[in-house]
């Protein structure tokens, strides 16, 4: 079978491209000389690009073809480079697929042939410019796959017997790490990437700047019921959080709530749009005391800088429920500028909507 670099010509219908780190970073993919013919760049003048349809399981997907100028390099002319880009579309179903290998790729370790993914392009007659493309498992899998990286951390911060911990309390651990993942060289940056992304999904938090970190969790269990709770949010449409769960509990769920709510806004106060998310809260509008039902539901929930979050809980500003704002008697009688700037303006306005049309319960 014909093959050129990463790529197989199997027949006159087929290419088959072994995926390297430029498909998971870049969204795209260079084309030798030898498989232009299958993308019809030939006919492409130099310079151009040409949009083609990539179908996967019955889905479209926009993608680009470009063929560019003629390149010099340290004096010597270079041929001109053929690509094929995608969209971020696209980028989300390959990263889902293989998540480990986007880890790996990112970090830039080597995989050889045999431990990567491919992308298989098949052309149908009649359907010019279209490629049915679908992804093939690598032959051998390898060690990493047994691992992901988040979830080694994770267990290695368990098992930290304090509750508060730094950097070095989980880099002693590095050895651990670097047996499970052999390839990479870059162990100490990663731990403190994984620590972020545990930041995210709330399983601990920041501290300081200096790495000092704290746990939302003591206990494995509780993570386990949390997730099926956190699960039941968008499965089965249950937003109920009963009270007998823990503080940390708690704080994790109201931490998917605001993210969720936040999300909804576009990060911004949907009052006066500010946008720094370290500055907005997510207001529940039926409250975490009284209706345990909707605890978690992002359709009872406002995203709200500080100013109006207080002032809404104040009672000096209302949302009713054609998403008006009201501002209180009280605050429309003062004089000063900063309050008439702040809440006077904004009487008889109405919030930004949520994504999605999502019903808000106001
Ligand atoms: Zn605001």
């Amino acid at each position: 079978m014909p093959s050129y670099y990463s790529w197989n010509l199997p027949s006159k219908e087929v290419a088959i491209k072994t995926l390297d780190k430029s498909a998971f970073t870049h969204r795209g993919t260079g084309i030798p000389k030898e498989v232009r013919n299958y993308f019809g760049i030939d006919s492409m003048n130099l310079g151009t690009k040409k949009e083609v349809t990539l179908v996967y399981n019955q889905s479209q997907f926009k993608a680009r073809l470009e063929l560019g100028n003629p390149r010099s390099y340290q004096g010597k002319p270079v041929s001109e480079e053929s690509r094929l880009f995608w969209y971020t579309d696209l980028e989300r179903i390959l990263t889902k697929l293989f998540p480990i290998h986007f880890d790996l790729f990112s970090d830039s370790v080597k995989l050889q042939d045999t431990m990567r993914p491919q992308l298989r392009f098949e052309k149908l007659s009649g359907k010019p410019d279209t490629y049915y493309i679908s992804f093939v498992e690598p032959e051998n899998p390898f060690e990493e796959i047994k691992y992901s990286w988040k979830e080694e951390v994770l267990k290695l911060v368990r098992e930290i017997p304090s509750s508060q911990f730094s950097l070095n309390d989980i880099n002693i651990f590095q050895p651990v790490l670097e047996k499970k993942f052999p390839n990479n060289s870059n162990i100490k940056p990663k731990i403190r990437q994984q620590l972020q992304f545990l930041r995210d999904d709330g399983y601990i938090e920041f501290v300081d700047n200096q790495g000092t970190y704290r746990k939302l969790f003591d206990n494995p269990e509780d993570y386990s019921y949390l997730e099926e709770v956190i699960e039941q949010v968008d499965v089965q449409r249950n937003y109920r959080v009963e009270n007998t769960w823990s503080p940390q509990k708690v704080r994790v769920g109201q931490n998917q709530f605001r993210k969720r709510v936040l999300w909804f806004f576009e990060y911004q106060c949907c009052v006066c749009q500010f946008n720094l998310e370290s500055l907005l809260d997510a207001h529940h509008i039926h409250p975490w005391n009284k209706d345990l039902d909707n605890r978690l539901n992002p359709a009872n929930g406002l995203s709200l800088c500080k100013i109006h979050h207080g002032a809404v809980d104040q009672n000096l500003l209302h949302i009713d429920k054609n998403h008006r704002i009201k501002v209180s008697n009280q605050v429309h009688k003062t004089k000063n500028v900063a309050v008439k700037d702040n809440l006077v303006k904004y009487h008889q306005k109405m919030i930004s909507d949520p994504r999605d049309d999502l019903e808000l319960m106001l």
